[in-house]
């Protein structure tokens, strides 16, 4: 069967957060079934909403090339979280790993467990700057190409680092 093409949304503000992303590419490419087939740059981006004072986050955007479902890619993003020494304490309080799927194909779900496309991903620059570097093209189903979502944004601190940060 042809894999599915996922987006996977990867963000960290703790515990050298510019390791712990390049980590996450790593082990993304390491989960069954699936290959990591792009890789964002990396930006620095402040944070959106949670307790204030929270320090700056680095955010990335993956695509993967994967045989699982939706609900087994879940699982596995929860699994690489929790050895990358995530724990849930306060809702979108700071985080070791915090790994979202943006987009699994074309596939639309309201399902509050894994909403697809990510409920949060039209609004948010630090998700759209990332993905719109390794898919530009890319048509958002329900809500439109990525290229008009980025200019509707509103507007966020956000940094491009370069390779060598
Ligand atoms: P967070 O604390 O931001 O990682 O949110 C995780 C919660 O959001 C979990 O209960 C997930 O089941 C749920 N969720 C719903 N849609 C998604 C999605 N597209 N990607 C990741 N988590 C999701």
């Amino acid at each position: 069967m042809r894999p599915a093409r996922a987006y996977i949304g990867i963000g960290s503000n703790l515990d050298d957060p510019i390791r712990q992303v390049r980590r996450a590419f790593q082990a993304l490419n390491g989960i069954l079934a699936s290959g990591c087939v792009a890789q964002s740059p990396l930006y620095r981006t402040a944070p959106v909403g949670g307790p204030p004072g929270q320090p700056d986050y680095i955010n990335a955007v993956a695509a993967l090339d994967t045989g699982l479902t939706p609900q087994q890619l879940l699982m596995a993003l929860r699994t690489l979280e929790l050895a990358q020494g995530r724990t849930r304490t306060v809702r979108w309080a700071a985080r070791t790993l915090d790994l979202d799927v943006l987009l699994y194909d074309r596939l639309t779900s309201d399902d509050p467990r894994l909403t697809l496309p990510h409920p949060r991903l039209h609004e948010r620059a630090f998700v759209l700057y990332p993905l719109r570097d390794i898919a530009p093209n890319l048509d958002i189903p329900g809500r439109g190409p990525l290229i008009e979502l980025l200019a509707r944004c509103p507007p966020q601190a956000i940094v491009r680092l370069d390779s060598a940060d």
